[in-house]
């Protein structure tokens, strides 16, 4: 059945976009909590049916790694678009410093040097920000490709859109893809507002045509494009932050020519992107309570078998990907270099990526989102009031 504004119940903004925002709404008939997207459109009325059919296409994206879709309605000029709500809002705002944050002091990722911090133990750790560990970034990147495919082989569409605030994911532990764009026709009519200072555009996609497409730009490239936008959320996660330099962050042209002609990112090197325990950066042998650092890697993966990770012994190397060392195993780099080629026709396809050692070990591997979920809103909540990844 269809959905209308006299249904909602409006609650609370959950978060601001280039094009609209998104509320919190309660569909009063059957008490179903969604999340309501207003998008501000310009064009005629005539287009507005037009609109709605290809919007259906939406009720048949049915997929645990996609975000599902209730119904959509027009308002005077604007779209109204009813989807699930996701508890946990969108991977960025878990795991990356929210835009401009090279310009706020003190979004929390590194607390002070060891001399200068203050507190007991226990309050240093809640200040910790949750690591994303390796299992973590596997269970992201195989969630992503598995919705991308679905929407490639099963809808027949590409995403377009492919970035971190367009993952969101639950306290019960779903990752899911949400904003992909399936209607033409709305895409030309969307009234943009800006172009966004960070951008996951796929070389080709840059070269290839303007930002705003017409209909042959928005046909003039192929899915190879998502799995560059793939590669590229990815390691903004695994980073924190968006991974061109800040210095492009207010300079679009400067960020667009070094994602054409510069070398493309990967992840971080060992030595790069220290982790932070207790609320500060360390190495690997500053001191030795490593085996504490090593229980929350351990709570977040479980062989099948239902064994815990063994725990590495002091002088032994620490596991890939752990809360002490932030080094990223070989597997995780070489899949993300393989999303992250330039040449369109060499990057890797869906097939290959799911195929890949990295992700076949994830298939294998049980992971906890839904707490890593929770301790990450809860840092969230607390470290970024105020700024645009909210905290209610
Ligand atoms: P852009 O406008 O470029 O797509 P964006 O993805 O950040 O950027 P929106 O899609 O408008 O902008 O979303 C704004 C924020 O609203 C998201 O970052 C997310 O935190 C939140 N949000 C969107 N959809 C949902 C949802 N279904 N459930 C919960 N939170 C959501
Ligand atoms: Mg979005």
């Amino acid at each position: 059945f269809a959905i209308n504004m006299e249904q909602l119940k409006l609650e609370q903004e959950l978060g601001r976009g280039n094009y609209g925002t998104v509320k919190k709404v309660l569909h009063k008939p059957t008490n179903v909590e969604m999340a309501m997207k207003e998008i501000r459109l310009e064009l005629d009325s005539a287009k507005l049916n037009g609109i709605l059919m290809e919007l259906d296409i939406l009720h048949r994206a049915i997929s645990p790694h996609i975000v599902e879709f209730y119904g959509a309605f027009f308002v005077e000029s604007c779209v109204y678009y009813c989807m699930e709500y996701m508890d946990g809002g969108s991977l960025a705002s878990l795991c990356c410093d929210p835009p401009g944050a090279n310009v706020l002091v003190g979004s929390g990722r590194f607390a002070p040097p060891p001399g200068e911090r203050e507190g007991s133990e226990e309050q240093l750790e809640e200040m910790a920000k949750p690591r994303v560990t390796e299992p973590l970034l596997a269970r992201f990147a195989a969630s992503m490709a598995r919705g991308l495919k679905f929407l490639k082989d099963e809808l027949g569409v590409m995403h377009r859109d492919v970035k971190p605030t367009n993952v969101l994911v639950s306290t019960k532990g779903f990752i899911k893809l949400c904003d992909f764009g399936v209607s033409g026709q709305l895409e030309k009519s969307i009234a943009r507002t800006n172009v966004g200072c960070q951008s996951y555009m796929a070389p080709e996609r840059i070269k290839g045509s303007s930002p705003t497409p017409n209909d042959d730009a928005f046909m003039s490239y192929s899915v190879s494009a998502d799995i560059w936008s793939l590669g590229l959320s990815i390691v903004e996660v695994a980073r924190g932050r968006y991974p061109y330099p800040p210095e492009t962050y207010e300079n679009v042209f400067a960020q667009l020519s070094a994602i054409v002609d510069g070398e493309a990112p990967g992840l971080p090197d060992d030595e790069e992107d220290m982790p932070v325990v207790n609320g500060a950066a360390k190495s690997d042998d500053e001191d030795n309570d490593d085996e504490d650092d090593f229980k929350d890697a351990e709570e977040e993966v479980t062989s099948e078998s239902g064994e815990t990770a063994e725990t590495p012994k002091q002088n032994e190397a620490p596991a890939w990907g752990s809360e002490v060392t932030r080094k990223w195993s070989p597997e995780a780099r070489d899949w993300v270099n393989k999303c992250l080629i330039k040449n369109a026709s060499e990057r890797a396809s869906y097939a290959e990526l799911l195929d890949h050692p990295w992700l076949k070990a994830d298939a294998d591997r049980e992971v906890d989102t839904a707490s890593w979920v929770k301790r990450a809103m809860a840092w969230r909540d607390t470290h970024h009031r105020g700024s645009s990844w909210g905290g209610e």
